[in-house]
């Protein structure tokens, strides 16, 4: 039942929770709210069209963009432009929906794991709009068709919470490890998985030991792999790389090797959406800033940030003294992985795994690189972050490229132990947006070159078939021209050849 071999991690650091520090992992949910903001954006961030107009009304679950849907019943009341929870901070297209308190959520008949087909099953994850949750909101649905193009896949249930103020995943086990489990094997016996693992952190001991029992009781196939503690084990591709040896470059997925790497919250949603469940919520651990308490919430998607860490403050006494600390503030994700939201009103999305709550560390002031290669030490996947800084700040995407820029999984580790306290991770953010905008420019460039070739190769084609056109003219003229001298001739012969009277 538990996996023996397990790759060590190169590099990353061993995040310690501070002594004593308190984790509430009962799931408290928080009440319906007045108004949900709908961001209308995916997790690649491209834009999405509204199906509603304002003034429309709507179920909870009505699909109101694609991707997106309704976390209650209500009425929509504005489109306006809105933050979202983005490291950018920029705001993007969002939909107001005001509730009307009634909470109709629209049904669906369940699937059944025999009877229906595998479209029904993937339209059925589709439909209810499920995302990963496990911090970067993939659409669940087209992660799995891409393994599914392979045999017998295997697949890891990633319950890897590295980060010190994130414990949602081991609430969400610690409460419902039976239905964790029957989820798992669900989606092991619809893919024929071959080889299923659960990894999850080994100081994790009761949420293990539930899993262990759950294990047990329902027999299943699937091994747990406890990984010690470092951050940050919970990234895909490190995680692949321990448990299977497979290792992923240049931004390919998993799913390309026939594994399905996906967050334990997510294959919950999977199986609930299978039982007619809409995924419109998730659980969020609030933690104050030092760490050393932390509760759990169950947030409708949408809720604004303050009401949720106003209702954590509710449920616990230290939270609530954070929040009305001196340069008291809020940061979206873990400690390592977080940033600062500006706008109390941002949204929860699927990918909102967690909230700090307290003053912020005063930032360091920074000095110029002195090589000293610590962050080369801790980069889990073996980059040279001082070289990549000094080739994406310089502006240098090719030599950027040539030291891995795409493999960077801004995990943040190098930040920690910088002594000239250089903000690496923002500077390969940066450099990998300045790529992805290169790359699309390149990428419609070429499309240009082939649309303009295309329509040379046309019009060519079409001078080509009107000098033809005029040729079997004038051919056709001549003949004609011809035939009426030749009958006119013949005409002559015949008046000619008749006897004069
Ligand atoms: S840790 Fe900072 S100072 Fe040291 S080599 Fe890396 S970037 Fe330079
Ligand atoms: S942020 Fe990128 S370069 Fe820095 S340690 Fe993490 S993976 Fe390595």
């Amino acid at each position: 039942m538990i996996k023996e071999s397990i790759q060590d991690l190169p590099g990353g650091l061993a995040l310690q929770t501070p002594s004593g520090a308190h984790i509430d992992s009962t799931l408290h949910a928080m009440p319906l709210q007045t108004h949900y903001y709908l961001p209308l954006v995916n997790y690649q961030r491209d834009v999405l069209q509204p199906n509603v107009s304002v003034g429309d009304k709507v179920m909870g679950g009505e699909l109101i963009a694609s991707g997106v849907i309704a976390p209650t019943s209500g009425t929509i009341t504005q489109l306006t432009h809105h933050t979202w929870p983005h490291p950018s901070l920029t705001k993007v297209k969002t939909l107001t929906l005001a509730a009307d308190g009634q909470d109709d959520f629209l049904t669906l008949p369940n699937i059944t794991l025999c009877d229906d087909s595998a479209e029904e099953k993937l339209q059925r994850i589709e439909r209810c709009s499920v995302h990963g949750l496990g911090g970067a909101g993939f659409n669940t649905a087209k992660k799995i068709q891409r393994v599914m193009e392979h045999n017998a896949p295997t697949l890891i249930v990633n319950a890897v919470e590295c980060e010190p103020g994130i414990n949602c995943d081991d609430a969400l086990i610690q409460n419902h490890s039976v239905a964790v489990i029957e989820a798992c094997d669900a989606l092991c016996k619809w893919l024929n998985v071959s080889n299923a693992l659960l990894a999850i952190e080994d100081d994790k001991t009761t949420a293990i030991e539930k899993l262990t029992q759950a294990l047990l009781a329902q027999q299943s196939t699937m091994q747990l792999a406890p990984l010690s503690a470092i951050y940050p084990s919970g990234a895909e591709s490190t995680l692949v790389q321990r448990l299977t040896g497979i290792q992923l470059t240049q931004g390919q997925p998993a799913a390309k090797f026939g594994v399905l790497c996906i967050n334990v919250a997510t294959v919950l949603a999977i199986h609930q959406a299978w039982k007619g469940l809409f995924s419109a919520q998730r659980i969020l651990s609030v933690t104050t800033q030092d760490l050393k308490h932390s509760v759990n919430l169950q947030v409708r998607f949408g809720t604004p940030i303050d009401s949720t860490v106003q209702f954590a403050a509710s449920v616990n006494p230290f939270i609530a003294k954070s929040l009305n600390e001196n340069r008291a503030s809020v940061s979206v994700g873990g400690p390592l992985s977080g940033f600062t939201q500006t706008n109390d009103s941002t949204p929860v999305m699927a990918t909102s795994n967690a909230l700090l709550v307290g003053a912020m560390p005063i930032k360091k002031p920074q000095s110029a690189c002195i090589r000293c290669t610590d962050c080369a030490t801790v980069c889990p996947v073996n980059l040279l972050p001082q070289e990549l800084y000094s080739a994406v700040s310089a502006q240098d995407t090719d030599t950027a490229q040539r030291y891995a820029l795409d493999n960077c999984i801004l995990c943040g580790c190098c930040d920690l132990v910088c002594p000239a306290n250089i903000p690496l991770t923002s500077w390969f953010q940066h450099g990998k947006d300045e790529l992805k905008h290169q790359r699309a420019a390149e990428q419609n460039a070429v499309m240009a070159k082939a649309r303009s070739e295309k329509h040379n190769t046309r019009e060519q084609q079409r001078a080509l078939d009107k000098a033809k056109a005029d040729a079997q003219r004038r051919k056709v003229a001549a003949q004609r021209s011809q035939s009426a001298i030749d009958i006119k001739a013949a005409l002559e012969r015949v008046k000619n050849k008749r006897p004069s009277s």
